[in-house]
């Protein structure tokens, strides 16, 4: 599409915030209409409503953002680490002024509830960059001595120009886990967000400039993935590249990211388990399962999708979860201060959630809550999908073995931990798993045995920024967060040096 947007424009929020909201290209510190002046409608998901629309990057626009970037790193790879963790913690200072407004973008462009979801998801954001700003002078080399006539040692250098593509789940927070550690490392960043949700990072980009980065050091691009994701991930001047997303698309980011052997790290999807042993605290199980799969609409890659619970106390644990639900999974739009669950973030996700929920009942599972799509008076305008649970499902369902992406989740039966332990494993996938239980020796054990990146013990999705996130099979390679995430950032360069005369 093709319209003409000034590239800053007023708009008033439905909870009366009034705000500049950026619709150009961030390059070299400044908006600017694309190339092409080609453009993207941003939806509204609580009502299928255009919000505003952004320019949109093609091939032309990446060059001129690699070129920014790759002179800019000319000398902020000169900038000492004290000053990039100075620059960060300023940015993490000016992000927390702007928390509120940010939420509110944040709700109305993503679909997520403001007060209940897109609040902590910048609150975590802040969190992350005062990590990683507290990383930057603490980027250290060692020093290898095997032979007293050699000294060698290593240099944790900056890539250089790093690309990053992210998705639309946690717009700001995936955005937030790579720029930080990247630039905390000394790199430089083109990053494109995705083409349905381009607002609330357009507008942090001005935060970028506010407190001092230069220009080139941070280039943010709207766009779509098959032209300017794939010119980002091909790029010869891009030295990385970071990506979250699905499967498939990261399947085609690591073949165009091959045209110049860049690294590459890929955060992709999942079909998470999470297994309640007999011995297990139900009451915790049923609040951290539902935490699991019914927070931020399903949309989570670690959501834990697959409940597998023992057949002793299978009913009772689904009718406490279905109460449990119920009560406290209230669905509603964005700024609705008491809603949990929104709509989904496109009608596209939307009519997606609706086909699995056809072909679960298809296949013979049965509904316990749930299973349509929410038409209560103003909700019927957006894309808002009941909480929907599955049971009575079998290991060859294609809604237990497929990433649905939506609030939908399957509960199954177990006799014994052999036999959950295979149901866990047989998935292509490998994100995230969850394990109750009161035998520590189990636990463990079981820990062991999943294939997962990550496994959580009587919890599920409590992720935190200091512990690395990722995954194994098809669910990614490398990970974020933590030392690990920035170690992601960074390559080793050795340095010989001949002490006397050997030879
Ligand atoms: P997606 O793969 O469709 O898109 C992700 C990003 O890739 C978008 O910015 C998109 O524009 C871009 N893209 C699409 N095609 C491209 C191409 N050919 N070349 C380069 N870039 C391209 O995924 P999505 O629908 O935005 O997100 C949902 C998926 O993301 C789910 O599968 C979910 O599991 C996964 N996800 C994973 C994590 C994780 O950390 N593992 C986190 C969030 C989401």
């Amino acid at each position: 599409m093709t319209v003409s947007v000034p590239v800053e424009y007023e708009v008033t929020l439905p909870d009366g915030k009034k705000f500049e909201q950026p619709a150009g290209l961030f390059i070299n510190n400044e908006f600017v209409k694309s190339v092409s002046g080609k453009t993207i409608d941003s939806i509204n998901p609580a009502t299928g409503e255009v919000n505003g629309s952004v320019y949109a990057a093609e091939a032309e626009d990446v060059d001129i953002a690699v070129d920014a970037a790759r002179t800019a790193f000319k000398s902020w790879k000169k900038v000492s680490g004290v000053d990039r963790g100075k620059l960060l913690f300023k940015f993490a200072d000016e992000f927390e002024k702007q928390q509120a407004l940010l939420s509110s973008i944040e709700a109305w462009d993503s679909g997520k509830t403001k007060d209940q979801n897109a609040i902590y998801d910048v609150e975590e954001c802040i969190a992350v960059f005062r990590y990683y700003a507290g990383w930057a002078d603490k980027i250290q080399g060692k020093l290898i001595q095997n032979d007293a006539k050699k000294l060698a040692y290593t240099v944790h250098e900056p890539f250089g120009v790093c690309g990053q593509i992210i998705p639309w789940n946690y717009p700001l927070l995936m955005a937030a886990w790579k720029l930080a550690p990247a630039l905390a490392a000394g790199n430089v960043v083109v990053l494109k967000t995705s083409e349905l949700t381009p607002l609330s990072l357009l507008y942090v980009a001005k935060i970028f400039k506010k407190v001092g980065f230069p220009p080139g050091v941070v280039n943010i691009l709207s766009g779509y993935g098959a032209t300017a994701g794939k010119s980002l991930a091909s790029h010869l001047g891009v030295d990385k590249i970071a990506f979250t997303g699905s499967t498939a698309t990261g399947k085609l980011i690591q073949q165009a990211a091959s045209a110049n052997l860049k690294a590459v790290t890929l955060e992709c999807g999942g079909k998470s388990p999470l297994i309640v042993r007999s011995d297990a605290d139900i009451e915790q199980a049923v609040k951290w399962a539902a935490i699991g799969i019914m927070s931020n609409q399903g949309q989570i890659c670690t959501s834990t999708s697959r409940i597998y619970v023992h057949e002793d106390i299978h009913d009772e644990f689904v009718e406490q979860y279905k109460a449990h639900v119920i009560a406290d999974y209230k669905q509603g739009e964005m700024f609705d201060g008491d809603a949990v669950v929104g709509p989904q973030v496109s009608k596209v996700q939307h009519d997606k959630i609706l086909n699995y929920i056809s072909i679960g009942k298809e296949e013979g599972a049965k509904i316990v809550l749930g299973g349509e799509k929410n038409t209560d008076g103003a909700l019927s305008k957006g894309y808002f999908i009941k909480p929907t649970i599955f049971t009575e499902v079998q290991p060859h369902m294609r809604i237990v073995n497929e990433e649905i992406f939506g609030p939908v989740v399957v509960v199954g039966k177990f006799k014994t931990d052999e036999e959950v332990v295979k149901y866990a494993n047989s998935t292509q996938y490998g994100l995230g798993a969850a394990i109750f239980t009161k035998d520590i020796t189990v636990a463990h054990n079981m820990a062991s045995d999943i294939e997962a990146g990550m496994v959580w013990i009587n919890s599920s999705n409590d992720s935190d920024i200091h512990i690395p996130f990722g995954g194994v099979k098809l669910s990614g390679v490398g990970r974020e967060l933590g030392e690990y995430g920035l170690s992601m950032y960074t390559q080793a360069k050795a340095v010989h040096v001949n002490l006397g005369t050997r030879l």
